[in-house]
């Protein structure tokens, strides 16, 4: 009989859904069940998506000056983090960045700006952006992240060829005023069902490591669920100086892992994406996150860098995985020679320790 997460992920696959106990119990795994953890939903994620992994890439159209007070957010109102502030991107720049990602391989680019939502004008200038980009590059799938939508904006996007909206629910319900006090939890919940009545794929996440406890993560991965969102990033919370939650670190490799792996068995046919933090908390264990999530951001994020585009590329590679949609091997190709050690023994050189 195999371990008990291998039993879960055969209940899954036979068409028994994974409930919230089980969710609670992955989170709650033995740090030594982690490799069994692994192997077990990644049998899920092969079983859905292969040995692909779907490349995406951010654009920040508009950064900072944001009047909402998230508290986990560089560019929220009050926040004084030092990051990059600048309003919107021309449609040239916009263009430029985005086919940048786009030979770095990315099958979608998702284009952001910060802010409560957008205004009508706001809702033009990315329409222009889009069919800018579509027009060049009319395979690469558009995801548009700009805020709380009002009525008939998911419509206009979607005629301008935008294919997704984003818009993360964050945390639980139970946990969300804690968060921010600018809009609720229902605000949230209103746009993402707006981007589906207009035509627009639904992807939605959420932020571990915002002081949560189990029971809310569980929570918030049942309420995206429910939400049937078709992208679940997962972001760990990027403890920024200048914000709220500044000091705030609750997370390890370990746990990281488990809460991919605890995504993938309750939403096992959903691209689960490893987004922001994904550096700075599962560190050594980035290859084992891809074995259960199969969706990434390429290089840098909204207002952070990120590892360096082929480092991703590399691991991706090196893990025996392939990006989707990409005909052309981006891995590296030049073979590696092996550094001559001139430091420690034998030498008056202080060694490598
Ligand atoms: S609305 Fe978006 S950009 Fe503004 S503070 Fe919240 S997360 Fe940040």
């Amino acid at each position: 009989m195999g371990s008990r997460f291998e039993q879960l992920a055969d209940a899954v696959l036979a068409g028994v859904p994974a409930g919230p106990g089980d969710a609670l119990a992955v989170l709650g795994a033995d740090d030594a069940e982690v490799l069994s953890l692994v192997a077990a939903a990644g049998r899920l994620r092969r079983a859905h998506f292969g040995n692909t992994v779907k490349v995406n890439y951010l654009v920040n159209l508009k950064s900072g000056l944001c009047p909402e007070n998230c508290n986990y957010c560089s560019q929220a109102l009050g926040s004084a983090a030092p990051i990059l502030k600048y309003s919107w991107l021309s449609k040239e720049e916009t263009l430029k960045q985005a086919c940048a990602g786009i030979a770095g391989g990315a099958a979608r680019v998702c284009l952001v700006s910060s802010g409560r939502g957008p205004s009508n004008r706001d809702i033009d200038r990315v329409t222009e952006m889009v069919g800018a980009l579509k027009a060049e590059h009319p395979e690469v799938e558009v995801c548009a992240c700009l805020g709380l939508l009002s009525d008939g904006q998911a419509e206009r996007l979607a005629e301008a060829g935008v294919d997704a909206y984003n818009h993360n629910i964050n945390t639980a319900e139970s946990h969300h005023h804690t968060i921010v006090q600018t809009h609720t939890y229902a605000d949230r919940v209103d746009t993402v069902e707006k981007a589906k009545t207009g035509g627009l794929s639904p992807c939605s996440g959420l932020i571990a490591g915002l002081g949560e406890t189990d029971e809310q993560l569980v929570e918030a991965l049942f309420a995206l669920k429910e939400l049937d969102a078709d992208s679940i990033p997962v972001n760990f919370l990027m403890p920024f100086d200048g914000t709220p939650l500044a000091d705030t670190w609750e997370l390890s490799p370990l746990r990281c892992l488990k809460i991919l792996a605890m995504a993938r068995f309750v939403c096992p046919d959903k691209e689960i994406r490893i987004a922001g933090g994904r550096e700075m908390h599962l560190r050594s264990l980035q290859p084992l996150a891809l074995h259960v999530a199969n969706s990434l951001f390429l290089g840098d994020y909204l207002t952070s860098e990120g590892q360096a585009a082929q480092a991703d590329l590399d691991m991706i590679r090196d893990n025996g995985f392939v990006v989707l949609g990409s005909e052309e091997d981006r891995a590296r190709t030049e073979p590696i020679d092996p550094a001559i050690r001139r430091r420690g023994a034998g030498t008056g050189l202080v060694p490598n320790a």
